[in-house]
């Protein structure tokens, strides 16, 4: 039987890259969004093009709790069972903390902590019952260096970093690993508003000398999302190309 990953925030970016990956490897893959239906619609032909057993899209807001019970229900009614987690949806709102307001602020902090703890609270249930689980946490190398005109964002991150320790400890013992993913500058929509003089700027501090690809954070998701990888648990992997 097929495994199934749900990845949230699917459509674009990253998101796409690591829906595409695991349909590489034959999983149900399911790609929760928050509005843009041709771009969800692109992810799900890139997937059924590269060998996924079934796709799913759904429209739904990850920081809304009813919208992610209903997202784990339908899968799991579908699916029977839900393998992987990849917390990825994630929104920017930057500015300098005296010109930010508490919305900007809140708004972050919903998206992209609170999406992640609601969906990994729910997916645990089954992943307990089966067993088996991995899940997949996106943070951000600003997450553990923090960046100017970031704090809602980099507060976030930070918040994903310590929340996938704790998770870990607690899951650890029912096979289910928890882990996070710390992409340094990854080109996307994200970072395409970004000037060219910013970019170049940026990548010169990379010892890399380029903005990684979507496919660099999502080669780092498969690894810590495949069976062998069961030892695996509370880390947090670096890709940002040495910086
Ligand atoms: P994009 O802006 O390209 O894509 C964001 C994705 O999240 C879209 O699929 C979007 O859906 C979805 N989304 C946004 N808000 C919600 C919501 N409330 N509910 C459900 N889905 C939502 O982002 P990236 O691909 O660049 O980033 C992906 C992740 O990687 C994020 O967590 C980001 O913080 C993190 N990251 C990115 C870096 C980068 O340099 N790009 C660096 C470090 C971390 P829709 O298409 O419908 O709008």
């Amino acid at each position: 039987m097929a495994r199934t990953v749900i990845v949230t925030g699917g459509s674009r970016g990253i998101g796409r890259a690591i829906a595409t990956g695991f349909a590489q490897k034959g999983y149900n893959v399911v790609v929760s969004y928050a509005g843009n239906e041709a771009a969800a619609e692109e992810t799900k032909k890139l997937c059924m093009e590269n060998g996924a057993a079934e796709v799913v899209l759904y429209k739904g807001d990850v920081s809304d709790e009813n919208s992610c019970e209903e997202l784990v229900k339908n899968v799991t009614d579908k699916f029977g069972q839900i393998d992987v987690l990849v917390n990825n949806a994630g929104i920017t709102r930057d500015g300098l903390l005296a010109r930010m307001s508490a919305e900007d602020f809140d708004s972050v902090i919903a998206t992209n902590l609170r999406g992640a703890f609601l969906m990994s609270k729910l997916v645990s249930k089954p992943m307990m019952k089966q067993r088996y689980g991995r899940i997949v946490n996106i943070s951000s190398v600003v997450g553990v260096h923090g960046n100017a005109g970031q704090a809602n964002y980099s507060a976030s991150k930070a918040g994903i970093i310590g929340m996938t320790k704790s998770i870990a400890k607690e899951l650890a013992s029912r096979n289910i690993t928890v882990n996070a993913v710390a992409p340094g500058m990854i080109a996307t929509d994200m970072t395409a508003v970004l000037t060219d003089a910013q970019k170049d700027k940026i990548k010169a501090s990379i010892p890399a000398k380029r903005m990684g690809e979507p496919e660099d954070v999502a080669g780092a998701v498969l690894f810590l999302a495949d069976e062998n990888s069961g030892y695996i648990t509370g880390q947090v992997l670096g890709v940002d190309g040495g910086l």
